[in-house]
């Protein structure tokens, strides 16, 4: 069967080409499947919009949207062991932390179905003249370009498709050309779920390639894009001469502040997970530990202790806590950060290598990594290493803990951990990032909105808001008892 969704019908690339993807723990062939090229993605969006301007989806009321994302909801979690073998198999992560994900995939389509289905976003201005009747309704934005990334696959993707399909657009979807299985998968799911066709199309391949023309096409009226700081820049670009609606989630440079009154062991563990998690594949990952001065020594001894005891393997493997990272050129791309952090100053704690084992050659693992005595101005602190590397730096002082969280491009997310409420609080209030937690690190519900400040990006997921992205406001004014106004008289 082929693996292109355009216009309800599975399709093979025009241009005949397949993609081979490989499992990254082990290089093992995962499949072959269709790569699409320009003119697919043309015929996708063109179905988009046919769909959008005369098909049943956008007119179709509220509650019945919610109801087929609450219908979706229930097959993603008949066929959770499924989706979360191929997730696993696509990216290299332990099938635990794929089984999780796909919980709140469904978790997210279940929120948006009620938050849909439960309506109430129309509103009557009752300022307006008693001869007046002024509501303001809301509208799908129409047909929406969705580009995800490989590290959470078919998360990210839930957190558009849900609320796109929900508030009535019709979409056209390009999942990371690393790991395409669930999107495939997800199709399958909205169709088993009632969805009209061409509501939801799916096109797969290289963004350079299909990407690109999703985010020009003068037919596409927003693009909601999830991925790196650089691609969300050229989007950008690419969508300014058609003036597209433009949703960012883009990368993060995490701090996680800790005063010497957190408490220890708990700041300890999440200071690891926060950054070891998914081998630090992780948008929100807490990669920069800042530390004050006199608990320095103690903390960074501890937090190597657990870096050093994480056993690395692929996703079946039980006794594994951290999986490889997606590609050769990504490991690449981390030891070039490692070694410039080291030609930069920093002092190596562990890892800095990949893992001896010889039972891992074949996959793209990486040691967890601590690099000590870091400052500000090195590039492996400023810039998104995207693995499993820990920077740490010291602070005396809050206002000094502030302004080095503060001293990034990113403003994702950050995390304060203190014995001080009232500091805790302080601390929360100045970080410039789209999410702060408070003695915790990385949770996160589907009911709180999720998104950067400043170079993360713009626009937010998940929550009310999330919805609201997808709709455009629009105020209809009815003069209930026309009569001439003579202004020129
Ligand atoms: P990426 O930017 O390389 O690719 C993301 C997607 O964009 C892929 O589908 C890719 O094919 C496509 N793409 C690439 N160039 C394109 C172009 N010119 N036009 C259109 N599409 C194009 O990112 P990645 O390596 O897949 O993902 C990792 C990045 O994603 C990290 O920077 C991470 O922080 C970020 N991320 C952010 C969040 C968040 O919520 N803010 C969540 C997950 C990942």
């Amino acid at each position: 069967m082929p693996e292109l969704f355009i216009g309800g019908t599975w399709t093979a690339a025009a241009g005949g080409r397949k993609r081979e993807i490989r499992c990254p723990a082990d290089g093992a062939l995962v499949a072959s499947v269709d790569e699409a090229g320009p003119e697919d993605a043309s015929a996708a969006v063109a179905a988009a919009r046919d769909a959008y301007d005369s098909g049943p989806w956008p007119r179709t009321p509220a509650a019945e949207r919610g109801e087929l994302l609450l219908r979706t909801a229930d097959l993603l979690e008949r066929d959770k062991a499924e989706f979360a073998r191929a997730e696993s198999l696509d990216t290299g992560k332990r099938l635990v932390e794929s089984a999780y994900d796909m919980d709140d995939v469904a978790k997210c389509f279940r929120w948006f179905g009620h938050l849909v289905a439960a309506g109430g976003h129309d509103r009557v201005v009752d300022t307006a003249p008693p001869d007046v009747d002024s509501r303001v309704v809301h509208e799908p934005v129409g047909v929406c370009s969705l580009i995800t990334p490989w590290n959470y696959p078919l998360l990210q993707t839930s957190w558009k498709v849900a609320p796109a399909l929900g508030a009535g657009n019709t979409f056209v979807l390009k999942p990371s050309e690393l790991t395409p299985h669930t999107a495939v998968m997800l199709m399958r799911r909205l169709t088993e779920a009632g969805l009209p066709e061409g509501a939801a199309n799916l096109v797969l391949g290289a963004g350079g390639v299909v990407g690109v023309p999703l985010t020009e096409d003068p037919r596409v009226d927003m693009v909601s894009f999830t991925g790196g700081l650089v691609t969300g820049r050229r989007i950008m670009a690419a969508a300014a001469p058609t003036v597209k609606k433009v949703a960012l989630e883009l990368g993060g440079k995490n701090p996680n502040v800790v005063f010497s009154d957190a408490a220890f062991e708990a700041a300890v563990d999440y200071a690891a997970t926060a950054v070891f998690l998914h081998s630090g594949q992780v948008c929100s990952a807490g990669a920069r530990l800042l530390v004050q001065e006199e608990l320095h020594d103690a903390f960074v001894a501890e937090v190597v202790e657990q870096a050093e005891s994480i056993r690395l393997g692929g996703p079946f493997d039980e006794n594994a806590r951290a999986g490889p990272l997606i590609s050769a050129e990504h490991l690449e791309k981390v030891e070039a950060y490692v070694e410039a952090g080291l030609a930069e100053g920093a002092v190596l704690r562990c890892g800095g290598s990949r893992p001896g084992d010889p039972e891992l050659a074949d996959g793209f693992y990486y040691l967890p990594t601590v690099l000590d005595e870091c400052t500000p101005d090195m590039t492996v602190v400023r810039d998104e290493s995207f693995g499993p590397v820990l920077t740490v730096e010291r602070f005396r002082d809050e206002e000094e803990a502030v302004a080095l969280a503060n001293d990034t491009v990113y403003g994702l997310a950050g995390a304060v951990w203190t014995g001080d409420p009232a500091r805790a609080d302080r601390v929360a209030s100045r970080m410039r990032a789209g999410t702060v937690w408070i003695n915790d690190f990385h949770p996160y519900v589907p009911q709180a909105e999720w998104g950067g400040m400043k170079q993360s990006g713009f626009g937010r997921e998940l929550g009310p808001a999330g919805l609201a992205e997808y709709l455009e406001a629009k105020h209809i004014w009815r003069n209930l008892s026309p009569s001439p106004q003579r202004w020129f008289a």
